[in-house]
C-alpha cells in the first residue's frame, strides 16, 4: 500500500465508481418505484412514466427517437442482441449471411460471430487492424459482399483505446449499399460504443450507424444496466422471450432504480465531457513521457500500443520485454495501483491479449501488457506516485530482464 493507504484506481475501463449524484438518485428511485413499471394501476404508471422519461433523456443526448432505445442488462447482452437478433430476423433470406467484423472487437462480438460461424450459421470476416490498432477503409470494401448483413466495428477499444473511422465506415457501407439492386438496406452497421461515451461525439445520426452498444457501467452509472441503440428502420428478433416489454425485443421487468441511474450518468458524462478530454489529454501525455523516461533509466524496452492521437484519453497500454505482466500487476497492486493486465498467463501457456496480437502478429511469443485507464478521480500525484512504484518495482523485478 502506498504511504496514505490511497487506493489508485487506474482500471476505469473495466469499471467506473458510480457518481456520488447517481447514487442519491437511484437510492430514492428504489424505495420509490418499486412497482411493475407494466402493472396498470396508478403505482406502475408511475414507474412506466419516470422510465420513460429516462429512455427520452437518453433518446435525446443520442439524437435518436425515443423508441429506439432498448434497455438491456449492459453491452454484453446489447452486443449479442443486435448480432444474434438480426440473423434471426434475416435467417430465411439468405443460404449464408456474411458478417464482418475485427479483430479487435470485445468478446461480446468476437466470440458472437466465432460462435455463429462455427455453427455455420454464417461466413464471418474478421478485419485486420494495422500497428495502431486501426482496421482499413479499403479492406473494408473489398470484404462486402451481396450477403454481406453486419459490420460491427467498435467506436474505441477498450484495451488500447483507439478510435476507429466510424464515420467513414458508415460512409463506406452507404456507398456499397446505394450500388446494390437487391436488400440495399443492408449491411447495417453496428458500433459497440461501450468505450466512447465519456469522450466521444455520441449522435447516432452523424455517425451514421444503425446500431449501438452501451454500459452505464463505465460511465459512472450502475451496473447491470446498459442499452441498445436500434434504428427504427432495423428489425431484430428478441433472443430473450417473455412480455412485450422493450417494444418486445427484451422481455423482462425493468429496474426503474438501475435505469433512472443510467440516464443521469449520461447527464452528467456530457456535461464535462469538453474539460475532462482536455485534463486527460493533459495528464495522458506526461504519464507516457514519465513511463518512457523510467523504462529507459532501467534499461527495459518499451512500446505504447495504439495510436497517440486518435485515441481515448484515458487509456495507456503498454508492452514491454521479458517481465511478465502478471507479476508486475501483482506488484502495483501490493502498492495500491490498481491497473489491468491483458496477456494474463494461465498455468504454464502463455496468453497474449487478441488485442495486442492483432497489432504485432501472432508469431512474436509473448507479449506483456499493461492497461492504465484514468477517470474523473485521477489527479497528476496519482500518476507521480505510479511511476515512483514503477520504479521501484522496475529495480526489484530486476532479475528478469537481466
Ligand atoms: N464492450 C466493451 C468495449 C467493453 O469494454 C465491455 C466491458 N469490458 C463490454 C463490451 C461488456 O460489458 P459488460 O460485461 O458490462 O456487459
Amino acid at each position: 500500500m502506498n504511504k496514505t493507504n490511497k487506493i489508485i484506481y487506474l482500471d476505469n475501463a473495466s469499471a467506473t465508481i458510480l457518481d456520488k449524484e447517481v447514487l442519491k438518485k437511484m437510492h430514492s428511485s428504489y424505495l420509490k418505484f418499486y412497482a411493475n413499471p407494466s402493472a396498470i394501476h396508478e403505482g406502475g404508471l408511475e414507474v412506466k412514466k419516470v422510465i420513460e422519461e429516462a429512455r427520452t433523456k437518453i433518446a435525446s443526448s443520442l439524437k435518436a427517437h425515443t423508441n429506439e432505445i432498448i434497455f438491456t442488462s449492459g453491452a454484453t447482452e446489447s452486443n449479442n442482441i443486435a448480432i444474434i437478433g438480426l440473423l434471426n430476423k434475416l435467417n430465411s433470406k439468405y443460404k449464408k449471411p456474411h458478417i464482418i467484423t475485427s479483430q479487435i472487437e470485445h468478446a461480446s462480438v468476437l466470440e458472437v460471430v466465432k460462435d455463429l460461424e462455427k455453427q455455420n450459421k454464417i461466413e464471418a470476416t474478421y478485419l485486420e487492424v494495422d500497428e495502431n490498432g486501426f482496421i482499413s477503409l479499403v479492406e473494408l470494401k473489398k470484404s462486402l459482399k451481396e450477403n454481406t448483413v453486419l459490420v460491427s466495428v467498435m467506436y474505441a477499444n477498450n484495451e488500447i483505446g483507439v478510435i476507429e473511422p466510424i464515420k467513414e465506415i458508415a460512409k463506406t457501407i452507404r456507398h456499397f449499399r446505394k450500388n446494390k439492386t437487391k436488400e440495399n438496406h443492408l449491411p447495417y452497421l453496428h458500433t459497440d460504443m461501450t468505450q466512447g461515451v465519456n469522450y466521444l461525439e455520441i449522435e447516432v445520426e452523424k455517425l451514421g450507424i444503425d446500431m449501438a452498444s452501451f454500459n452505464a457501467a463505465k460511465i459512472y452509472g450502475p451496473k447491470g444496466i446498459g442499452a441498445l441503440y436500434k434504428k427504427r428502420s432495423v428489425h431484430i428478433e428478441s433472443l430473450i422471450k417473455g412480455g412485450d416489454q422493450e417494444f418486445g425485443i427484451r422481455a423482462g421487468t425493468l429496474n426503474a432504480a438501475n435505469i433512472i441511474g443510467f440516464a443521469s450518468a449520461l447527464e452528467i458524462t456530457l456535461s464535462f465531457q469538453n474539460s475532462e478530454i482536455k485534463r486527460l489529454t493533459k495528464l495522458r501525455e506526461s504519464f507516457i513521457k514519465n513511463l518512457k523516461k523510467v523504462f529507459a533509466k532501467h534499461d527495459v524496452d518499451l512500446k505504447i500500443n495504439g495510436h497517440d492521437k486518435d485515441t481515448l484519453p484515458n487509456i495507456v497500454n503498454v508492452t514491454f520485454d521479458r517481465i511478465p505482466s502478471d507479476l508486475f500487476l501483482v506488484e502495483l497492486s501490493m502498492k495500491g495501483v490498481y491497473v489491468s493486465e491483458k496477456s494474463a498467463c494461465k498455468s504454464e501457456e502463455k496468453k497474449n491479449s487478441h488485442v495486442i496480437e492483432a497489432l504485432y502478429g501472432k508469431d512474436k511469443g509473448s507479449l506483456n501488457s499493461i492497461r492504465f485507464s484514468f477517470g474523473r478521480d485521477t489527479k497528476k500525484e496519482d500518476l507521480d506516485f505510479t511511476i515512483k512504484t514503477i520504479d521501484n518495482i522496475l529495480k526489484k523485478l530486476k532479475v528478469w530482464y537481466k
